[in-house]
């Protein structure tokens, strides 16, 4: 299900617009991180895309006829960890599954919460636990998994948040796996470069309510846009390119991650010696 935006502008308040004019295609299975800084609308765009707010002018519409996004595209909200009400892990799924009419009896509910948890690769031991009793990381793939139920399209705001290196890789994977097998289409913000760049295929940036780039990560790389930088701190990897090639003559353009760098390096280490 393709997602089109047509002159998009949003306003809290009349006359004080913070998207602005916004036009923009997302297909069915892409995977797209929304990047800028602190206030530049991400967190807005997001919600108008999961349809919890409507667009002051311009539109917001699906492919599929009737679609409703509130109820069919998933929203994780910033720390949506602090949605949890129920007893267990157990009991949040199962109150989510019955609320989309996805289980007709409650004998299965084992069977299919257990199947979906092991599909995204989530250990279903913690589903007796209680969701407060989880560490941040596990608390933080289990609100994705609620919020995923039903959906085939997952919006995350700030997913990696307040995450150390361990459990971001995790929702990392998480979201490769949701994108690339399950061809979930995912949408997310981040405020830096750094955290989506090695993973998103898609780069959306936004300063001051509009889209001031529009296209794929490896561009950003190619340094075709190189205002980006005035905004937005550079991404690590990209100044370590630009580090190592003051000092090894080679051609690391097509390098886009650290994998990349390393084999190019060998391979000139190999043909000097
Ligand atoms: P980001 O997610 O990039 O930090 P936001 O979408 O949260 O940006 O905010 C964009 C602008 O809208 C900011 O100036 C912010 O202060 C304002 N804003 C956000 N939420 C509200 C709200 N509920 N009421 C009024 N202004 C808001």
């Amino acid at each position: 299900m393709d997602i089109f935006v047509k002159g998009v502008s949003f306003g809290y308040s009349k006359d004080n617009f913070v998207l602005k004019d916004l036009n923009l295609k997302l297909m069915a299975g892409s995977f797209t991180a929304v990047i800028g800084p602190n206030g530049s609308g991400k967190t807005t765009l997001l919600q108008l895309l999961a349809g919890l707010y409507k667009p002051t002018k311009g539109k917001i519409s699906y492919s599929l006829p009737s679609f409703s996004a509130l109820n069919k595209i998933g929203f994780a909200f910033q720390f949506p960890e602090e949605q949890f009400f129920l007893n267990t892990v157990f009991e949040e799924l199962a109150f989510t599954f019955k609320n989309k009419g996805l289980v007709k009896k409650d004998s299965k509910l084992v069977e299919e919460i257990s199947s979906f948890l092991k599909s995204l690769d989530i250990d279903i031991s913690l589903l007796k636990k209680s969701p407060f009793s989880l560490s941040l990381g596990d608390m933080r793939l289990i609100s994705f998994a609620n919020v995923l139920v039903g959906n085939k399209v997952i919006i995350l705001d700030e997913p990696t948040v307040s995450l150390d290196g361990k459990n971001k890789k995790n929702v990392i994977k998480l979201l490769l796996k949701l994108h690339e097998k399950y061809k979930i289409t995912v949408i997310f913000s981040a405020h830096r470069l750094d955290e989506a760049i090695s993973f998103a295929k898609e780069c959306l940036i936004l300063k001051d309510g509009r889209i001031i780039f529009k296209g794929s990560v490896k561009d950003i790389f190619l340094k075709k846009h190189p205002e980006i930088f005035d905004f937005l701190p550079k991404p690590k990897i990209l100044s370590l390119k630009e580090k190592l090639a003051l000092k090894f003559p080679v051609d690391l353009a097509n390098a886009f991650t650290l994998e990349d760098i390393v084999a190019n390096l060998v391979s000139f280490q190999r043909r000097s010696n």
